[in-house]
């Protein structure tokens, strides 16, 4: 067992604190405005050398590498320390933060203000309460002086909310050795952000622990047409094209389907009814069971795209003056697959329901990521939420959004969506993402260090 003390909470609390004051805004090159006044640029290598001094201060061998200038991860290890050993876990997490609208927020949101022992700004939980609490595992892990049989690796990385260019896919494909062993072995496994928060439904508390995530298939989209003075219209106008294309693919809901997790994470709930009208694909009656069972907006939204693939129109550019028709305008289409979606067919389906006056290509793609649900880590979540809340149900769970758990699974190794928190039915978690007023309660770090420190304790230390 790692033992985590009231002092490592506090310290839990206050590491955080400090976190959320080094603005790491992504996109670092955005301005000054983007971290209400204060410049971001070379925040993810701040947040990063905050860490590895931390670290060090410790004894524990830490390193800040930058992918590009101000774009820096920071890489720890606490070998093994038996012969023999297994393949590393990696406790990941991202050092950056998407932008804010200060004016729009209660509290300084790079203040780190604990104002009724809540903890304010942006990374309160996207995500660096996580690397707060990994941190945290990993100073007591060593602390501990217990023996290892495995490598623990720490991956603060940069980039996550661009995509990870500049951080996991970068280091991913540049310097895998980071996620293996001595022996060059990938990581057994990494847990990382999102999963392991507390859904409350129906008086019943539920842990969604992430395995799963659905594909990526972000796609443009583009048209062409005749240009002209806005004074004569006529029909060959690239706007209004775009326009009717995007309405079209907006419009289109796509079939729900049951993909195994999601039947899984729903029957555990006790979502029957659900389950079983998706799997009748009987919308109507879907819909009548949710307006009955989940008022929550959020809820429900994030229910919904697990039921299908999701089709979002972000961005449309077309045309710079008024009174001139542009010659050509295009796109961009946030598209989301489930698990068994082929991605090529799907977007030919959709270029079909696009019509012809427009053309889609895909400019990235990655699929969807799912890890065993019956691993012994999954084994090891699920008793150390049982043992931290007798009366909770920990559920395997799919996200809707993308991790960098993509970028490792390209080296095969499953990453798990687990950074424990219990909070209250109040507090709205999903809707916090990215969001203004971004928070976490102190208590929820209180419940999740030492979860997350039993879970990696009983990974890692040798019996
Ligand atoms: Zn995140």
């Amino acid at each position: 067992m790692i033992p985590i003390s009231p002092a490592d909470v506090e310290a839990c609390v206050e590491r955080l604190r400090d976190l959320i004051r080094i603005p790491s805004v992504n996109p670092p090159d955005g301005g000054v405005d983007v971290a209400a006044g204060r410049d971001p640029r070379g925040g993810e290598t701040a947040v990063a050398t905050h860490c590895a001094e931390e670290l060090t201060a410790a004894g524990i061998a830490a390193e800040v590498i930058e992918a590009a200038p101000g774009r820096g991860s920071c890489f720890a290890r606490l070998p093994a320390t038996v012969a023999d050993p297994e393949p590393p876990l990696v406790l990941l997490s991202h050092v950056d933060v998407v932008p804010v609208d200060a004016e729009s927020w209660t509290h300084d949101p790079f203040g780190g203000e604990l104002v009724d022992g809540v903890i304010w700004g942006r990374g309160a939980i996207d995500m660096k309460d996580m690397l707060a609490m990994e941190l945290g595992v990993l100073l007591a892990l060593h602390r501990s002086g217990a023996e290892r049989r495995r490598d623990v690796i720490l991956a603060a990385v940069a980039d996550e909310e661009a995509g990870g260019e500049f951080g996991a896919l970068h280091w991913v494909r540049t310097r895998p050795d980071l996620f293996a062993d001595g022996a060059g072995r990938p990581a057994a496994a990494a847990l990382n952000e999102v999963g392991g928060y507390p859904i409350h439904l129906g008086g019943r508390r539920f842990y969604a622990i992430q395995v799963a995530e659905k594909g990526i298939l972000w796609t443009r989209i583009t048209a062409s047409g005749t240009p002209g003075h806005g004074s004569m219209p006529h029909a060959d106008n690239p706007t209004v094209k775009l326009a009717r294309a995007v309405t079209r693919l907006a419009e289109a809901r796509q079939p729900m389907r049951l993909t195994p997790v999601v039947e899984a994470f729903l029957r555990g709930m006790g979502m029957d009814a659900v389950a079983d009208a998706v799997a009748r694909g009987a919308e109507d009656e879907l819909a009548a069971i949710l307006d009955a069972g989940l008022p929550d907006p959020v809820m429900r939204r994030s229910l919904d795209a697990m039921l299908r693939d999701t089709v979002t129109p972000t961005i449309l550019r077309s045309g710079k003056k008024m009174n001139v028709i542009p010659g050509s305008g295009d796109g961009e289409i946030d598209v989301r697959t489930l698990p068994d979606t082929d991605q090529d067919a799907f977007l030919a389906q959709l270029q079909a329901i696009a019509g012809d006056e427009v053309t889609l290509s895909a400019v990235m793609a990655m699929p969807p990521v799912e890890a065993p649900a019956d691993a012994p880590i999954v084994d090891l979540m699920h008793a150390a939420l049982r043992r931290a809340d007798p009366e909770g149900t920990p559920l395997p769970m799919m996200i809707t959004p993308g991790t960098d758990a993509k970028a490792l699974a390209l080296l095969g190794i499953p990453t798990y969506g687990f950074a424990p928190l219990l909070l209250d039915p109040d507090t709205p978690f999903l809707s916090l993402f990215h969001a203004h007023d971004e928070r976490v309660p102190a208590s929820a770090l209180a419940f999740g260090l030492p979860v997350l420190a039993d879970v990696v304790g009983r990974f890692v230390i040798a019996r």
